[in-house]
């Protein structure tokens, strides 16, 4: 290996494991449902983002097996070479309808969506107000567009008026955008979204909501805007198809005039492979059973509501959690990460979550219960809970 290269790798791993920050990944021995198999042992699975059990359904199987079959293993070119075909198609008109929305453009995942359509119409004239907790991707996406980044206090209404009035009125910027997660990955609150529309409205902001977490699971499945009916409000219905969706892909959805844009400006889907033809049926199977069985959606909040209420009952504290997303908040991240190890010994699969994810002090385990569950499962995991949570005096 290149010198430079070797004592740039050797340093900078030595530096993560020094501080406790370098990945450690399991890797599963079977598919990732309610049960799962992690060096031999069977556990139960807390940890995905499968909400709704579609990542192993047979009828999403079924659907991406014969797609393969009569469309082959991958799209044999980027979309707008020759690599569209029937089925992304209809993926795409799938996708609006489920959003509510006159179109939408398939990505390849939820990072590329946010990596190519933030940056299709934001540039160095413009100013992107950004909740201080969005995700990763959005954060790239906009520093990918060159626009200016203004930090909005996590979902304070004063903070984001303030600055939008501050951003619109300063002449410093052609355009201006409001950038937010529509359901928080980390703490599973959701943002005001009413409140959002009418300053946005007030002072003429583009909107734009990433609604990984919320698709699949508010709103009826339908997402977050939809479950406020601000479909026609909101101008960008980013989200993903890997979460409750349960297979792969991201999208935007949004006026048609959007989208022709994105198909003719967004990089992350002109000069990329778009996902396989077994996904893309994969998908729209999903959309469709989301669609005519609102009784899974049902299924996930019962389990989500019957882990939270034991799991506050034992004595733990769940945070502002409005979502299925469950963190039982232990605070210091030593402890934070004992417990996790103590919990997956016990037989029960939740991971930590610490600084820098989360601030200094909050550490956390985060518990994503699923459709999937039996209420044997979750029982099971409270009695685990219980046990570690005293075996750590933490009760
Ligand atoms: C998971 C997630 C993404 C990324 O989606 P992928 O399809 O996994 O790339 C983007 N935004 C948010 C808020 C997410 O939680």
């Amino acid at each position: 290996m290149t010198e430079s290269l070797h004592s740039f790798l050797s340093s900078g791993l030595n530096n993560l494991e020094s501080k406790g920050l370098l990945n450690t990944i399991d890797t599963l021995q079977g598919p990732n449902g309610p049960l799962i198999t992690v060096n031999g042992n069977q556990l139960i699975n807390l940890a995905s983002n499968n909400y709704l059990g579609f990542a192993d359904k047979k009828e999403l199987i079924d659907a991406n097996i014969s797609a393969t079959k009569k469309w082959g293993v991958g799209a044999g070119a980027v979309r707008p070479i020759n690599g569209t075909l029937q089925i992304h198609d209809q993926l795409e008109k799938k996708i609006a309808e489920f959003k509510g929305t006159e179109d939408a453009l398939a990505y390849q995942s939820g990072f590329n969506a946010n990596m190519g359509a933030i940056a299709a119409v934001m540039n160095k004239k413009d100013a992107i107000l950004s909740d201080e907790l969005n995700h990763a991707s959005i954060i790239d996406g906009s520093r990918l567009s060159g626009a200016k980044i203004i930090r909005i206090k996590h979902k304070d209404m004063t903070d984001l008026e303030n600055k939008a009035k501050e951003a619109t009125e300063s002449g410093l910027y052609e355009k201006v955008m409001y950038i937010t997660d529509g359901v928080f990955s980390m703490d599973g609150d959701i943002q005001d979204l009413p409140a959002v529309v009418k300053i946005a409205e007030k002072y003429n902001l583009i909107t734009y909501v990433d609604d990984a977490h919320g698709s699949g699971v508010m709103g009826k499945g339908a997402g977050t805007v939809k479950s406020f009916g601000l479909q026609d409000k909101i101008d960008f219905q980013m989200g993903t198809l890997s979460k409750a969706v349960g297979v792969v892909g991201g999208y935007v959805a949004g006026k048609g005039e959007l989208i022709k844009w994105l198909k003719s400006q967004s990089r992350s889907f002109l000069f990329s492979t778009s996902i396989t033809p077994g996904s893309a049926a994969a998908v729209i199977e999903a959309l469709d059973e989301i669609m005519s069985h609102p009784e899974y959606v049902e299924q996930l909040w019962d389990n989500a509501r019957y882990f939270k209420k034991r799991i506050k009952e034992i004595g733990f504290n769940i945070g502002e959690s409005e979502t299925p997303i469950s963190p039982v908040i232990i605070g210091d991240e030593a402890k934070t990460q004992k417990f996790s190890e103590l919990l997956i010994k016990n037989g029960v699969y939740a991971k930590p979550i610490v600084y820098p994810t989360v601030p200094l002090g909050t550490g956390r385990i985060r518990n994503m219960p699923m459709r999937t569950h039996t209420k044997e499962m979750l029982d099971t995991a409270i009695e685990v809970y219980k046990k570690v949570g005293n075996e750590l005096n933490y009760l």
